[in-house]
């Protein structure tokens, strides 16, 4: 018997970790953090798990949602096998040294919460066993019941560098897990790869189910856009603020700013990266030859890049038109690119352009939805402000569209699906287009510590 247990991402985007246990043998899937929470309350509901045995932890990509509570599993599993792509192991080098002084700073204070240190990263990253996409590879040596070896692929995701659906096969019984899954391409990045077999379950993520599809907009497009907008806020002598994760959103839009100005679509200005993002950049060139690639002969390292974390003053910034990747995409206080927000909102010359997808609950969420002569109070903390800069959306997304959730299980012809990794209405609006679509499918949505059987 198998059976299948949320710890986290159940009704919300929240920390991706799932449990599913095969006939005795205890496999993880993810072991993210929760991006808006902090803490204990930041980690995937682990007690659910304390009694049964913990084998393998399979990672979909190095997202913190999705990776970033690994090293504590560790601490309550230390023999638990790791296995993730050669890409994902690699940011996960970087992105789990950069969170150990962050999470100094957040939970210093709870004592039930041990704080790693950088040489627990370095071993723990070491233990991490990889596997390239399509390389078929078998959980054997385990001490619980099933008998039979349990065979496990990855498939390209299509949504950050190294990121992995993930196949596992037992006996005649079939599992696939989407991870976070885009099946369009992005200026580097190229669509998902699925496996060519019937599933029996679907374990797939949710995100845009309740956007509608026509405010994504194909990727080209909208870059022209991107720089047909762009070019009005520099003409007018103003500086571009653009909000972006580290990993994924920094390398993808600033690949696609390059090739706008190479191609005299948008006027040549200083770009400004840095931190995390930088660093991330030369994986994704190291591997650039290895995954799929839209452009394996554009090296990141390479485009001109002023660094972000060399200015002494903001003010600095706004002397000459340039524009500035900085993370983080939702604008979460205290990193950078909040406190950028702050400064651009008192400009009147110069815009924010926002490009992905933003929680509700989120700092950039307000920026995003706020308009030139507005007031906006963009925390408790603050005191409301004018918005004197424009404030322009684009959408240059990681995830599929929600019809191609549909796509997918039309494809792989599960017997059931689980929903995770959206919304409540997200997740009703892909439940819901399913049921109808399909009939004979069960569909379920994913309840944290809520077990689900699948014969
Ligand atoms: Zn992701």
């Amino acid at each position: 018997m198998h059976t299948f247990l949320p710890l986290g991402a159940a009704g919300e985007i929240g920390a991706s970790c799932f449990y599913l246990n095969i006939e005795g043998t205890g496999i993880i899937l993810d072991c993210g953090m929760h991006p808006q929470k902090a803490g204990l309350d930041a980690l995937p509901a682990f007690d659910l798990i304390k009694d049964l045995p913990v084998d393998f932890v399979l990672i979909s990509h190095a997202h913190q949602d999705h990776i970033g509570a690994l090293p504590f599993l560790v601490q309550k599993h230390p023999y638990v096998r790791i296995i993730s792509t050669p890409q994902t192991r690699a940011i996960a080098e970087l992105t789990l040294h950069d969170s150990v002084s962050i999470l100094k700073e957040q939970i210093g204070k709870e004592e039930e919460l041990k704080i790693y240190s950088h040489e627990e990263i370095d071993l723990l990253i070491q233990s991490i066993e990889y596997k390239t996409y399509g390389e078929e590879f078998f959980l054997a040596g385990y001490k619980h019941k099933s008998s039979e070896p349990i065979k496990i692929t990855f498939f390209d995701a299509g949504h950050i560098l190294g990121s992995a659906g993930i196949l596992i096969e037992f006996n005649e019984w079939k599992f696939f897990y989407s991870g976070d899954i885009n099946l369009n391409h992005q200026q580097l990045l190229t669509g998902a790869g699925l496996p060519k077999t019937k599933i029996d379950t679907l374990l797939i993520e949710t995100t845009y189910g309740s956007t509608d599809s026509s405010l994504l907009k194909n990727w080209n497009d909208e870059a022209e856009t991107f720089a047909k907008e762009a070019n009005k806020i520099i003409n007018d002598g103003g500086s571009i603020l653009v909000p972006v994760f580290a990993l994924g959103k920094t390398q993808e839009i600033l690949a696609a700013i390059w090739e706008l100005m190479q191609k005299r679509k948008l006027i040549q200005t200083d770009i400004y990266t840095g931190g995390l993002g930088a660093k991330i950049s030369r994986v994704y060139d190291y591997n650039r030859y290895v995954v799929n690639y839209s452009n394996p002969e554009l090296e990141l390292s390479k485009i001109p890049q002023k660094n972000l974390y060399d200015v002494d003053n903001f003010e600095d910034l706004f002397k000459a038109p340039s524009i500035i990747l900085a993370s983080s995409g939702m604008m979460l206080e205290k990193t950078i690119s909040f406190q950028l927000g702050k400064q651009w909102l008192k400009q009147s010359k110069s815009a924010i352009f926002t490009v992905g997808y933003m929680e509700e609950t989120t700092p950039g969420y307000k920026f995003a939805n706020s308009l030139k002569g507005n007031k906006i109070q963009i925390t408790g903390n603050d005191k409301p402000s004018e918005v004197k800069c424009s404030i322009k959306n684009f959408s240059f997304s990681s995830h599929s569209k929600r019809e191609e959730f549909l796509e997918i299980v039309k494809k792989l012809k599960p017997g059931n699906v689980i929903l995770v990794h959206g919304d409540s209405s997200a997740i009703d609006w892909v439940g819901a287009s399913i049921l109808k679509n399909h009939k004979g499918i069960k569909v379920f949505k994913a309840e944290k510590g809520k077990k689900i059987t699948l014969g």
